[in-house]
């Protein structure tokens, strides 16, 4: 658990969430915020900050963020009409909270391709 981590806190139980999936290493919940209308974050309980700081011992955690991430986005019926999975690393990406995140959006035409 890092200080200060908003992220850790919701790990630890500290604030709401409306939660979407949990397991052993992981949680998924609604954006606070949502930019789609679907709009859910999966987090590993573990700290790590963002991609500068995962490490080959990451990589089935990392893993099972993106398989847990399609499955919740089948589960939300976006299969079909497709989704988009976004994790942002320091400044340019507009990374906010300091606690690895994948976002799935979808439920509509996204725009652009990559922003
Ligand atoms: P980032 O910009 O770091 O990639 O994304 C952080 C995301 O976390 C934002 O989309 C923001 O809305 C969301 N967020 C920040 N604080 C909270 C919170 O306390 N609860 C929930 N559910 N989402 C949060
Ligand atoms: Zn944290």
């Amino acid at each position: 658990m890092a200080e200060d981590c908003i992220f850790c806190k919701i790990v630890a139980g500290d604030i709401p969430i409306r939660q979407v999936y949990a397991d052993d290493e992981l949680l998924a919940f609604h954006d606070v915020s949502p930019q789609a209308p679907v709009h859910i974050l999966v987090i590993p309980r573990k700290h790590i900050s963002n991609m500068n700081e995962a490490a080959a011992a990451d990589q089935p955690l990392l893993g099972a963020m993106l398989l847990r991430a399609a499955a919740i986005a089948k589960q939300q019926g976006l299969a079909e009409s497709g989704y988009r999975l976004a994790l942002n690393t320091g400044p340019d990406a507009g990374q906010s909270v300091f606690h690895i995140h994948l976002h799935i959006l979808g439920g509509q035409r996204l725009e652009g391709r990559m922003g």
